[in-house]
C-alpha cells in the first residue's frame, strides 16, 4: 500500500490508520486520560493532590512528563481549525485549563501549569490562576481590580514594593490596615497577610471582610504562610486569595510561583480576564516550574502539616522556658532553661496568640489544623541575633521559607524596617526534637562567647 515510500503521504497515513499503527488525529493520542468521580470534591487534599490532574494526564504515563515546547502544532484536520477572534476570549468557559489539547504558545497556557491549576483548584476549592511569581501575582490582581485605595498593615516588604509601582503609574492611595471603615470607598481593596511576615501573627479573616463588604470593597487574603490544610480564607469571608507558591506550594526551594484564588461566584467575571491580561503581561510560570508545582504539591499537605506541627513544639517549648512555666513532659532539663533566657527575649508566633481566649474564639476556628511553620524570635541585642545563624547545624542562613529545609534569617539583611534583634524562623521537615537541640546548643555558644 505504501507504494511511493513517502510518509507524509496521506493515502499512506490512511494505510498506517487501516494497520492500527499510531495516526496524526487527536483521540489516538489521549486513550488513557481518566475522567474524575462524581464525589472527588469530598475527597481529602492529599488525594485531591494526587487525582485532580488525572484528566488533563493525557499519555500512559504515571508521573507527569516534562514538556518544554513553547509553541504546540494546530490540528491536523483543516476542518478543526478555529482562527483566532480576541472576542472569543472573555467566553471562554471554566475551567480553562481543560482545554488540554488546545495549547497553543506557552505565554497562554502549557501542559505542566494547566496541571498545577486543575490541583491547586480542587484544593482549594475555587478557580485558581497560576504566575511567575507570588509579585506578579499581586501586580495582576491590581491592574485587574484598579483599586484607588488600598488598606494594608505592614507584612510582605514587597507587595509593598508592588503598590509603590501602582502608585507611581496611576496614583494609588495607600490606607492604614486599621484605617476607619468609611476611608473606603466601593471596588477599593483591604490586602490583609494572615498569618503576616515576618512574626507569623495571625489576624481575624471575618472581621476585615465584613469591614470591607460594608464599604463595597473587596478581601485580599496573602495566605503565603497558611497554604492548605491550615486556612480556608473563602471560607471566613475573602474574594481572592493570592499565594507566594515560591513557599509551600514549591516547598522544596527551587521555583519561582505565585497563585490567585478567586471566589467561586466572581470567577466567571474575573478570570477570564485575569487569564487575557496574563497573556499579555506574559507572567506565567516557566514550564519546567509548572512540571515542579506539579511534583511539589502532591506532598504539600504531608510537608505543611509536619512543619506546623514541629513549630508549635518548638515554639510552645522556648516560650514556657522563658516564661518560667516548663512544661511536665517537656525536652528541657534545668540546664537548658537558663541559655534560653539569658539569648532570648520574645517569641512571636500565632500559637501564641491563642492563649488569649478571646483570640481563640476566632483563631482556632480559622486555622483549625496549625497554626503555620514561619514564627519570629527577638534577641537580647544585635549582637546576638547577627551571630545567631553561624552556631547553627540544621538551619541555613537564608531569606525565603516553606521548603523541607530549615532556614533562620537575621531579618535586616533583607528588610530594613524591623528591629536589629529579630530573627525569622522557617521550620523545615527534620524532627522538631533535633531542630529544638540545635537552637539550644546554639544558645550554649553565645552564652560563653559573649559571657552572657
Ligand atoms: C515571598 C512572599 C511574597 C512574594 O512572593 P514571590 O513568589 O517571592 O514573588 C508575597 N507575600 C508573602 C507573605 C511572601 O512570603
Amino acid at each position: 500500500m505504501a507504494s511511493n515510500g513517502n510518509i507524509h503521504n496521506e493515502d499512506n497515513i490512511q494505510a498506517l490508520t487501516e494497520h492500527n499503527l499510531p495516526t496524526r488525529t487527536k483521540d489516538a493520542f489521549q486513550p488513557n486520560a481518566k475522567a474524575l468521580p462524581a464525589h472527588f470534591s469530598s475527597f481529602s487534599q492529599s488525594t485531591k493532590s494526587i487525582h485532580a490532574d488525572d484528566p488533563l494526564n493525557l499519555l500512559a504515563d504515571v508521573a507527569p512528563p516534562i514538556h518544554t515546547s513553547t509553541t504546540f502544532r494546530y490540528s491536523h484536520n483543516p476542518a478543526d481549525l478555529k482562527p483566532f477572534r480576541a472576542a472569543d476570549r472573555p467566553d471562554k468557559l471554566l475551567p480553562f485549563y481543560q482545554d488540554t489539547t488546545e495549547h497553543v504558545y506557552s505565554r497562554v497556557t502549557t501542559h505542566s501549569t494547566s496541571r498545577l491549576e486543575a490541583i491547586m483548584e480542587q484544593i482549594i476549592g475555587a478557580p485558581c490562576v497560576t504566575y511567575s511569581s507570588g509579585l506578579s501575582s499581586l501586580h495582576a490582581l491590581l491592574c485587574y481590580l484598579k483599586p484607588k485605595r488600598v488598606s494594608i498593615g505592614d507584612g510582605y516588604h514587597g507587595s509593598h514594593g508592588v503598590l509603590r509601582l501602582h502608585t507611581r503609574l496611576h496614583g494609588l492611595q495607600l490606607l492604614p490596615l486599621d484605617c476607619p471603615a468609611s476611608d473606603l470607598e466601593h471596588g477599593d481593596l483591604i490586602l490583609l497577610e494572615t498569618p503576616v511576615n515576618p512574626y507569623g501573627l495571625a489576624f481575624d479573616i471575618s472581621a476585615y471582610a465584613a469591614k470591607a463588604h460594608s464599604r463595597g470593597a473587596y478581601l485580599l487574603i496573602d495566605s503565603t504562610f497558611a497554604p492548605p490544610p491550615l486556612q480556608d480564607p473563602f471560607a471566613h469571608g475573602a474574594d481572592c486569595i493570592m499565594h507566594s507558591g515560591t513557599k509551600y506550594l514549591g516547598g522544596h526551594s527551587d521555583m519561582l510561583c505565585g497563585v490567585l484564588s478567586i471566589r467561586t461566584d466572581l470567577a466567571p467575571t474575573w478570570i477570564p480576564q485575569l487569564l487575557e491580561d496574563r497573556e499579555f503581561m506574559g507572567a506565567v510560570m516557566g514550564s519546567l516550574e509548572g512540571w515542579l508545582g506539579v511534583r511539589s504539591v502532591r506532598t504539600m499537605e504531608l510537608r505543611v502539616l509536619r512543619q506546623s506541627q514541629s513549630t508549635d513544639l518548638i515554639v510552645t517549648t522556648l516560650h514556657a522556658a522563658l516564661t518560667g512555666k516548663v512544661l511536665p513532659n517537656s525536652r528541657l532539663d534545668a540546664q537548658d532553661i537558663v541559655p534560653i533566657k539569658k539569648v532570648l527575649k520574645n517569641i512571636y508566633h500565632a500559637s501564641l496568640q491563642a492563649h488569649d481566649p478571646d483570640t481563640a474564639a476566632w483563631l482556632t476556628k480559622q486555622m483549625p489544623n496549625g497554626f503555620g511553620p514561619v514564627f519570629s524570635i527577638e534577641l537580647h541585642n544585635e549582637a546576638l541575633a547577627r551571630t545567631l545563624p553561624s552556631k547553627l547545624f540544621l538551619f541555613h542562613h537564608a531569606t525565603s521559607l516553606g521548603g523541607v529545609e530549615s532556614l533562620i534569617e537575621w531579618r535586616t539583611m533583607s528588610d530594613a524596617s524591623v528591629s536589629r534583634g529579630l530573627l525569622r524562623v522557617s521550620i523545615g521537615i527534620e524532627a522538631w526534637e533535633d531542630l529544638l537541640g540545635d537552637l539550644i546548643q546554639a544558645f550554649r555558644l553565645l552564652v560563653e562567647e559573649f559571657k552572657l
